[in-house]
Order: C-alpha cells, then sequence, then structure tokens
C-alpha cells in the first residue's frame, strides 16, 4: 500500500540561508522569526485558505537535548487543546523513510506579533490585564495536564492584533539542565525563577513569577531582571526586592545558601517606588488611578522570591485587575489527557529519539489525512 506521505509533492524554497521544504500546498513562504529550535515561517495554506507558521526544527537530531525537546515539543503540541495555546495544523517531513529523516515541520495558526514587539508600545490598562488573563489562562490548563512551563517569556507568547494571546511552547522539561545547551542561539534567563536559578524544588507558582516579570516590563518598557548569567540574575532580584528571609534560605541546597547567605544584604525598594504611577496609562480619572493601584498590587503578589508567600494561578485570576475578564469555559477548560511526563527523564540514544519522533509523525499523518 501506498502511503498518503509519498503522494504529497514537496517544494523547497531558501529563505535565510534556511532551506524549506514544504507540501505545494503551503505557499507564500517568508521569514517570521528564528528561535532555540531553528527558523519560523509565514505560509498561505491553500487548501484551508488560511495563513499559517511552520516552523522547521532545525536539526532536531543533532543532540539528545535537541532530539528530546523535539519530541516533547510535538508530543504535547498534538495533546493540548485550548485557546491561549498555540495549536497544531499539521506536522511532516519531506524524507521518505526512516533511514532518510532529517527535518521536522511543525504547521501552527499564525499570529500577528510577539510579546516583545508588543511591551515597546504603550498599553492601556484594558488591553494589559486582557493579555495578562489570557496568558494566565494558558498557564492553568498547562498546569492541568501536569506540566509546569517554567521557561515563560516575551518572546514563545504571540499575540495578534485583536489582542488575542497563544503561549507558543511548553517550557522545560522536568529533568531538563537549565544552565548548558550546545547551541549558538543565547537561551533567554531574565523571567526565570529563583526557584529555576537556585535549583529548588518547585510547585505551579513557579510561572507566576516569570508572568510577574512579564507584566513588569509591559508596564516599564524594559526587562525587569537583565542578569548576564544566573548569579547576576540572582544579584538583580536582590537588589530590587530585597535579600530573602532566613526561612527561605534554609530550605536552599547547603553549597546554594552559603554562596547567597555571603552576598551584600539588599533592604529592597517599595513596589510604588518600583513602578510609580508615571509608568502607567497616563489616565487622570479615579478609574484610571484605582487600576493603577491594582496593577501594582498584582504586581506585589506576583514579584515575591519565596515561592511559599507567592500568589497562585487562581489567587492572580480571581485579583481584582484580572478578575474581571473570567469566563468559565476559558479559566476551567476541560483538562487534557495528563501528560506522561516519565518521557522527561527517559534516556534514549540520538538514532532512538529518532524513530520514535518518525513514528509520532507517521500516527500524526494517518490521523490527519488532508491533503
Ligand atoms: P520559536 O522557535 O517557537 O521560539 O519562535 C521564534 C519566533 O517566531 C517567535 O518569537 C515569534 O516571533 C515567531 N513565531 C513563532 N510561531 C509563531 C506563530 N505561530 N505566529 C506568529 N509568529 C510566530
Amino acid at each position: 500500500m501506498k502511503a498518503f506521505f509519498f503522494d504529497k509533492m514537496f517544494e523547497t524554497v531558501v529563505l535565510s540561508d534556511t532551506v524549506f521544504s514544504v507540501p505545494s500546498r503551503y505557499q507564500k513562504l517568508a521569514p517570521l522569526g528564528v528561535g532555540a529550535q531553528g527558523m519560523v515561517c509565514s505560509a498561505y495554506d491553500t487548501v484551508t485558505q488560511q495563513n499559517v507558521a511552520i516552523k522547521k526544527l532545525s536539526r532536531p537530531f543533532q543532540n539528545v537535548i535537541h532530539a528530546k525537546r523535539a519530541y516533547r515539543e510535538f508530543k504535547l503540541m498534538k495533546l493540548v487543546h485550548h485557546k491561549n495555546i498555540i495549536a497544531l495544523l499539521n506536522a511532516f517531513t519531506p524524507q521518505a523513510s526512516l533511514e532518510e529523516f532529517q527535518d521536522v515541520y511543525l504547521v501552527m495558526e499564525l499570529m500577528d506579533a510577539n510579546l516583545c514587539q508588543v511591551i515597546t508600545t504603550e498599553l492601556d490598562h484594558e488591553r494589559l490585564s486582557y493579555l495578562l488573563y489570557q496568558i494566565l489562562c494558558g498557564i492553568k490548563h498547562l498546569h492541568s495536564a501536569g506540566i509546569i512551563h517554567r521557561d515563560l517569556k516575551p518572546s514563545n507568547i504571540v499575540v495578534k492584533s485583536d489582542c488575542t494571546l497563544k503561549i507558543l511552547d511548553f517550557g522545560l522539561a522536568r529533568t531538563a539542565g537549565t544552565s548548558f545547551m550546545m547551541s549558538p542561539y543565547v537561551v533567554t534567563r531574565y523571567y526565570r525563577a529563583p526557584e529555576v536559578i537556585l535549583g529548588m524544588s518547585y510547585k505551579e507558582n513557579v510561572d507566576m513569577w516569570s508572568v510577574g516579570c512579564i507584566m513588569a516590563e509591559m508596564i516599564r518598557g524594559e526587562v525587569l531582571f537583565p542578569g548576564s548569567d544566573h548569579v547576576n540574575q540572582w544579584n538583580k532580584i536582590i537588589e530590587l526586592l530585597g535579600t530573602p528571609s532566613l526561612d527561605f534560605m534554609m530550605r536552599l541546597k547547603p553549597t546554594v545558601r552559603n554562596y547567597v547567605e555571603n552576598l551584600t544584604y539588599f533592604e529592597g525598594s517599595p513596589f510604588h517606588e518600583l513602578f510609580p504611577d508615571e509608568f502607567f496609562p497616563s489616565g487622570s480619572t479615579d478609574n484610571d488611578r484605582l487600576r493603577a493601584d491594582q496593577a501594582r498590587d498584582l504586581l506585589s503578589k506576583m514579584l515575591v522570591i519565596d515561592p511559599e508567600k507567592r500568589i497562585s494561578v487562581d489567587g492572580a485570576l480571581m485579583h481584582p485587575y484580572i478578575r474581571e475578564w473570567c469566563e468559565e469555559g476559558e479559566v476551567n477548560a476541560p483538562a487534557p489527557d495528563p501528560y506522561d511526563d516519565s518521557v522527561d527523564e527517559r534516556e534514549h540514544t540520538v538514532e532512538q529519539w529518532k524513530e520514535l519522533i518518525y513514528q509520532e509523525l507517521k500516527e500524526y499523518e494517518v490521523n490527519h489525512h488532508i491533503e
């Protein structure tokens, strides 16, 4: 029997030095951006007559880290369906056999810009709170599947001009090394929580720290903690927020604790100094001033070093700055099938990962027989 895969005609386009080999249904390819895994293009899908984004996972089998990440991302994209998480529309490889298998392409909904591009514009309270609400809904949904992101950042959040928002990725695998990845791509760590930086255990509200950093950046127009590495990152955090209590220090691993306790002590600054009125949309009505106070209050509850004292996702969704957006179907969408995160711990050779990804792709093609 001839697999439908062989019926597809592939066309090759070279875009900024990257070769894109895609089924001919995808036309008008144009570069959109580059991430840790490779390049993303926009394209027009002549079958569904919609614009799409196509991501080419560049050399996913160059090492075990890349291969595992590609497998995890593909698996999770297939599993999770929520309006604030990017949806997978198609997936393919132009190679016709496992022996030749090299490239993985993921086709997704096309959005207009990533959040880095939005941060530079001035946002009113309505837009700001609506964007945050959608990040929280997406995160809550991931949590309901047992996925704790830990690496949320503006470049991995995309928006449309109508202010709808989607999270692009699924963060760090449970056992991911957070420091070293053999790639020329510089990993952004500005949004990583103290638990991640200091190698502590973590729970769902680890993601609230990142949301706090993102919200702060949307208000200030610049990165809140632009650390050059983990050590510098920690210093930037305590300079602004103050050295955490002894109670927190006691929960650190002895070597980390020894280091952290010997750093200069900082008192930290109050939130009305970190985020003064002039940073907020310039409203003069009582309502605008109330909204600025509420925004500052939410920030002060998310940007808390000690996770035991930090707000939860549900707490943030119920906060006066956010709660007016809440809709049951968005906040409490049915949970996806739980993600089997034993995958994160599995050790395979590159060749074995390759075979696993190839099988997943074939399974996807059988279940999504769209010409
Ligand atoms: P990634 O490789 O997923 O980190 O994506 C790299 C960049 O490509 C992002 O920061 C976005 O600017 C852009 N991008 C990725 N996916 C999409 C999409 N579905 N719609 C619009 N832009 C996207």
